[in-house]
């Protein structure tokens, strides 16, 4: 293993300790001195932010004070994906625009060959769940930072006490190949392989530590048999649904964590307690609350971040807003960076539904948001539904969805529970219409419930 890579697994391993930042102050702090520097440095690095203003500096050596820097953060603009695809080639530090980045990744991924680089930099493809596919750069120090910081949170036992780990993704590369060697051994197995096949290269690695989407690792739980369960089981790049979670833990006979990574970066990871903790030693995030309210009419906080990275420099990741909806939770491990208790799939997957109308109102109420957890309750609250597929179509006004369930037998059971669930919370239960739950292509993110 490099000796970078090591350094950073050292200093992160101290980091993650919940006594590391004794309260939020004290996180806050060190976000507030990397986010100095961050900005400080973002005009000469990034076209895009040419015209920004440093945070002006006092004259003490420690820097900028944490008004003046957390001022001239919200003086920057939200950024969507949209305006991320647009301004590409300014937000990254070579200048590379997104048409030569995306060519050279596809063509990486035909040859299933990821060492491909641009400027000294490697190009991954972000796997695309809305649809436009983008580019992620990385350096050699990013990679080996990255590895350093996820490895301290997954090792079970440390690094002297080994691990085999198996990736089941969809592009290897050189961000695991940096860490492959000594006690830890790294298999990569590739997402796009035929289902029976992936699954038996899964069980050949006789992993310790697995990594793999949800849809994965719930075939891999299928065949795991009798075999000795895994000291640690992640889900990665999907959202993991509880009953997804309920089949895996009980099928690999341990429990499931979560990594939350996204063309964005390294988002979070699970505690040793299981908890979703936001890794917000890394990342700065600023919650914008989520439109309307929750089941039965209460809130419950429910959020999309937007995300400012704090250590990465080929991309300028600075307030960016992600597609997700995150629900926070408590975690009694002592960790003080935010407990998420669910991701709970994209923000714009939330079907929008016509309020319950205020007859002689006049005019028609704006449409509200029934989020996809609230779907997955209802359908799968039938006796016998074991997965569904939920698709609201955009163009369509009257709000008409189509639904698929296995077994197809039980689809009028749920259309029923949907629009009872769906009255409940103060709407109209829109048209529901059957479809086929069709194969799905495993390098697509899996989202049972879609706005298209
Ligand atoms: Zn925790």
């Amino acid at each position: 293993m490099r000796a970078r890579v090591l350094a950073h697994y050292l200093a992160a391993r101290r980091r993650v300790r919940p006594s590391h930042f004794p309260d939020r102050a004290a996180l806050e702090a060190h976000q507030h001195r990397l986010l100095c520097r961050v900005l400080t440095r973002a005009p000469r690095r990034y076209a895009f932010y040419a015209d920004l203003e440093p945070p002006r500096r006092r004259a003490r050596p420690s820097g900028a004070s944490t008004s003046t820097v957390l001022a001239a953060l919200a003086a920057l603009p939200i950024l969507d994906k949209p305006d991320v695809l647009r301004g590409f080639a300014g937000l990254n530090i070579r200048g590379l625009d997104l048409d030569t980045c995306l060519a050279a990744a596809r063509a990486a991924e035909l040859g299933r060959d990821f060492t491909t680089t641009l400027g000294g930099l490697s190009v991954g493809l972000s796997s695309g769940t809305s649809g436009q596919q983008t580019a992620f750069l990385t350096s050699p120090a990013e990679r080996d930072r990255w590895a350093g910081e996820v490895l301290a949170r997954a090792l079970p036992r440390g690094l002297l006490a080994g691990a085999r780990v198996t990736l089941v993704l969809r592009a290897g590369g050189p961000l695991y190949e940096s860490v492959d060697g000594g006690r830890v051994s790294f298999r990569f197995v590739d997402l796009a392989l035929e289902p029976d096949r992936l699954v038996a290269q899964v069980l050949a690695s006789r992993p310790t530590v697995l990594v793999a989407p949800p849809s994965v690792l719930r075939l891999v739980a299928r065949e795991w048999g009798r075999r000795p369960a895994p000291e640690r089981v992640f889900s990665a790049a999907e959202v993991l649904e509880p009953a997804d979670a309920e089949a895996i833990s009980t099928g690999l006979g341990t429990r499931v964590d979560q990594v939350y990574q996204a063309a964005e970066g390294f988002l979070g990871m699970s505690c040793p307690a299981g908890t979703l903790h936001l890794a917000e030693d890394l990342v700065l995030v600023e919650r914008e609350p989520a439109v309307g309210t929750g089941d039965g009419g209460l809130p419950d906080c429910r959020f999309v971040p937007i995300v400012t990275d704090l250590v990465r420099s080929s991309q300028a990741v600075l307030r960016r807003r992600l597609g997700d909806l995150l629900v926070p939770g408590d975690c009694d491990c002592g960790d003080v960076r935010l407990a998420v208790r669910e991701i709970v799939g994209r923000a714009d997957d939330a079907l929008l539904l016509r309020r319950a109308g205020q007859p002689g109102s006049g005019h028609a109420p704006s449409p509200a948001p029934f989020y996809p957890d609230f779907v997955r309750a209802a359908v799968l609250a039938v006796p016998g539904v074991v997965d569904f597929r939920l698709v609201q179509d955009v163009t369509n006004d009257d709000g008409a969805v189509r639904l698929a369930v296995d077994p197809p037998g039980a689809f009028d059971a749920a259309a029923a529970s949907l629009r009872q669930r769906i009255a409940a919370a103060g709407l109209v239960p829109p048209t529901i219409t059957p479809m086929d739950l069709e194969p799905r292509d495993p390098l697509r993110k899996l989202r049972r419930v879609r706005r298209v």
